[in-house]
């Protein structure tokens, strides 16, 4: 790729200057605990609108609002349990720049000490010989969030005038499914939102340690449940064993014909609809930094169904899987119980890709189980749903969003970016796709062994600085498209 470089050394010295303000803010965000499934702690979660309306306010940014979500739905503890509100906020509002969204959650998961970690986890450790940041939300997801607030406070610091408008949309329900968020978008598509002309999300990992990484897709995922019921009870075997079906056999049967142990779905028709594999999609998997090895570390053991790269990377992200996730009402406890369980009920789900509509998956799904019920011939009955679904999502990673994302990160680390999807998904992605009209770049901050969800959860302190020069590269690059 040959571009004409920015000259944006002044943005990238002025970032590494303020370092040490850029960690005392990150400091501050991850000393209130706002976790969002805690219905205890949802003040703190309020506090930490409160403290970014604070942060937004002293940056210059206008028209800061902090969105009402009402109560939250049940099943809640208190019934008067308000959602926290959903932060937008503005910077410049110049008709001949284009206007950036940017979109970040503000919520945590939770974190007890006695969980494992070996510091306070909402306390900003830096390990100075390490040079890493160790805390609750430090990667997921308060990092990038600060660290966009920090490329608009380098840029006061220059006097220099942001590329672009910037619009924010921050969120603090997100580690507790983003309650209220698709009707938030939605009904602010054409208000608030108005104008937009991107959306740029900094809220998931590079795939390894050592090479930054642009996203450009997702799978998507359809969750489903078949229930077999016969007796009126649970019996005991000694008595009922050999003279009624068993609901159990049945499902077993059924499910032991969705997938089998190469990972091959045994649906018919659902390979149909996967989209075929192009050389220039293909030619993407050449370079990008993973290895076998990587993989078996991150599952603890040399179970994989792929003994090489491409195909490992290409089955997490290209092609669907199924997975058998459980049996609601079967025995599961230690020891010998004798039990016939009256009803069961088996969780699977598909993760889906390009091009398999969702609908048609579901039909396919069900024809093929109550096919295979009906030829069990069983007295019980058998019943399949669906619990939830949520799409796929793709962008094109050769679009001038990703080339401009590209060449601020090849400004900024020195090297090209790899191109990668996920095998899970960021639901809001697509919401803000849709309901926005408009194309979503995934610019990731942090490693892939941060350790978002767990113990320990850390970003290197390499990877925040850097990461503000590639999120305010980015949004130069993009502006003088
Ligand atoms: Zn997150």
């Amino acid at each position: 790729m040959s571009y004409t470089k920015l000259e944006l050394e002044p943005l990238f010295s002025k970032i590494e200057e303020l370092k040490p303000q850029f960690i005392t803010r990150l400091a501050n965000a991850v000393a209130i605990p706002s976790v969002s499934s805690d219905e205890d702690k949802r003040p703190q979660v309020v506090a930490m609108a409160h403290f970014l309306q604070k942060e937004l306010t002293n940056l210059g940014f206008t028209d800061i609002q902090l969105k009402d979500l009402g109560t939250q739905p049940p099943p809640t503890v208190n019934k008067e349990l308000q959602l926290p509100p959903i932060v937008l906020a503005r910077h410049g509002n110049d008709p001949l720049k284009k206007t950036v969204l940017i979109y970040g959650h503000y919520d945590v998961q939770p974190a007890l000490l006695e969980d494992g970690w070996n510091t306070e986890p909402f306390k900003l450790v830096h390990n100075e010989a390490k040079d890493i940041l160790y805390g609750r939300g430090s990667t997921d997801d308060k990092g990038p969030v600060m660290g966009w607030l920090n490329v608009v406070e380098a840029h006061n610091a220059l006097g220099w005038e942001l590329p672009v408008n910037l619009v924010c949309c921050f969120e603090g329900m997100e580690e507790s499914g983003s309650l209220g968020l698709d009707e938030l978008v939605a009904r602010e598509a054409q208000q608030y939102f108005k104008g937009v002309d991107t959306v740029c999300i900094s809220d998931n990992y590079w795939l390894g340690t050592s090479k930054p990484v642009l996203t450009y897709g997702l799978r998507g995922c359809n969750y489903y449940q078949l229930t077999v019921s016969g007796p009126g009870a649970d019996l005991h075997s000694g008595i009922f064993g050999g003279i009624v079906a068993e609901p159990m056999t049945d499902l077993v049967k059924v499910m032991s014909q969705l997938v089998d142990s190469q990972g091959k779905i045994l649906i018919p028709g659902v390979y149909d609809m996967v989209a075929p594999l192009t050389e220039k999609e293909d030619g993407l998997y050449d370079n990008i930094d993973f290895s076998v090895e990587e993989l078996e570390a991150a599952c603890g053991s040399k179970t994989g169904l792929h003994d090489n790269k491409k195909d490992i990377l290409k089955h997490r992200w290209r092609y669907p899987s199924l997975s058998l996730h459980g049996i609601e009402g079967a025995f599961s406890g230690a020891g010998a119980k004798t039990v016939i369980p009256a009803k069961v009920v088996g969780k699977f789900s598909i993760r889906t890709v390009p091009d398999i509509d969702s609908g048609k998956l579901d039909k396919l799904v069900f024809d093929h189980v109550n096919k295979l019920l009906k030829e069990l011939g069983s007295p019980n009955t058998g019943k399949i749903e669906l619990i939830h679904d949520g799409n796929y999502w793709l962008a094109d990673p050769f679009n001038d969003l990703f080339g401009a994302a590209a060449k601020a990160t090849e400004d900024v680390w020195g090297v090209k970016p790899d191109f990668t999807r996920e095998g899970g998904s960021i639901p809001i992605t697509l919401t803000f796709e849709k309901e926005l009209k408009t194309s979503v770049l995934l610019l990731p901050m942090g490693r892939g062994d941060d350790g978002a969800h767990s113990i320990n959860e850390k970003l290197d302190v390499l990877n925040y600085i850097n990461g503000c020069k590639t999120l305010g590269g980015y949004l130069h690059y993009y502006g003088k498209q």
